[in-house]
């Protein structure tokens, strides 16, 4: 099933283990930067890694058992689903003692993770909904108007309108004057189906919240319709589209979609651009993950800027919660401290829960040079 909204993830989330242990399992699959024999080769270890790790749990013997009857089904889904699967990320959810079994594509690689816990491991399914903003793609033709929402790459029709406008008058037809006073009238009518399709527009807004809003006009008629679009709309609309009404929604979706990706590029560039420039004045910011990681245990993180997929192990000390990434000892209370699997990881989910941001770049970036991590830092109390 391909993973599409925020109900799915509530529906993972109402699965309850009973105290029993579940495996939430994330792969990146994504063909553009893998070859198959690399995924295929990831996916190995990850599940021989699981197994141990399983094995080593201090747990009944039912519940690791239930663990290693998911690894198994993960290992022989995954077998069937990778060659033909065009998905960019997969992610499998197994309860096997109770015979639960979800799975789903993702339209965005992915770390590579097992995670056993008492409930599943959605963090990453919440991510990639983030990473996405819901586009209104609009297409205006001289009469008719249409609507599609695209989310996670695909297109729906969301409405169409039609109006009256009668056709442009055919030169030489008229005689001067009348011409010109029939020219005005299909004028007014061509403004009344701008303002028409603007209303429109407005009302499925709120209906249908997005956060994109992308216009593609026949006969460059953009300049005309758009002033007829609300204040709040004209925010929103980031790019024209060559589009035309006539046009299969597939082609609509393609130009959409590279739109929206110079626009994330663009996004990102402005972000790692600002992290750089308050970096090298020395304001307040933070690079290279010691440093960053550092900065966040000192409660001083405000927006992490994080390049995709970067994953370090590290260790966190269980009393006072503090991350580190090479202390055996906790420096401050001496006790012992516990691996994390993905300090880069941690570093996300606790800036989320303290109402931080977080961005994502892709790789190469200019943050590449400053260790693939930093973060804007709060204003001192
Ligand atoms: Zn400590």
């Amino acid at each position: 099933m391909k993973f599409q909204n925020r109900s799915q993830i509530e529906a993972l989330t109402k699965f309850k283990g009973q105290g029993d242990l579940v495996t939430s399992f994330y792969l990146d699959t994504d063909k553009s930067r893998l070859s198959r024999k690399e995924i295929q080769l990831a996916m190995k270890n990850l599940l021989s890694e699981a197994k141990t790790r399983a094995c080593a749990l201090k747990a009944s013997k039912d519940k690791i058992d239930s663990l290693l009857g998911d690894i198994d089904l993960i290992a022989g889904h995954g077998a069937q689903t990778l060659g033909p699967a065009n998905a960019a990320g997969l992610a499998f959810f197994s309860h096997s003692r109770k015979q639960f079994w979800h799975a789903l594509e993702l339209p965005h690689g992915p770390r590579n993770r097992v995670i056993f816990d008492t409930n599943f491991y959605i963090r990453p399914l919440a991510a990639i909904l983030e990473k996405y903003s819901p586009i209104c793609a609009l297409v205006i033709s001289r009469r008719e108007a249409r609507w599609y929402e695209i989310a996670m790459n695909e297109i729906r029709p969301l409405d169409e309108l039609e109006s009256d406008v009668p056709g442009r008058v055919r030169e030489g037809g008229f005689e001067g004057t009348a011409a010109k006073r029939i020219e005005r009238r299909i004028d007014a009518h061509l403004q009344d189906h701008f303002k028409r399709t603007a209303q429109r527009t407005f009302d499925l807004s709120k209906k249908h919240p997005f956060d994109w809003l992308f216009v593609g006009c026949e006969n460059d008629h953009c300049p005309d319709f758009e002033p007829h679009l609300h204040a709040y709309l004209r925010d929103r609309l980031k790019a024209r589209l060559k589009s035309r009404v006539g046009d299969p929604p597939a082609k609509v979706l393609q130009e959409a979609l590279e739109a929206e990706a110079k626009l994330k590029r663009a996004e990102e560039k402005e972000t790692v651009g600002k992290l750089v420039a308050e970096l090298e004045r020395g304001g307040l910011a933070a690079s290279g993950l010691r440093d960053t990681i550092h900065r966040l245990n000192q409660f001083e993180v405000q927006s992490l800027v994080v390049t995709h997929n970067f994953s370090k192990p590290g260790r966190i000390c269980p009393t006072h919660r503090i991350y580190y990434l090479d202390e055996l000892k906790c420096p401050v209370c001496d006790k012992k401290t516990e691996i994390v699997q993905d300090i880069v990881d941690e570093a996300i989910e606790t800036v989320l829960k303290r109402g931080g941001t977080v961005k994502h770049v892709t790789p190469p970036s200019k943050l590449d040079r400053y260790g693939g991590i930093g973060a804007f830092l709060k204003y001192k109390a």
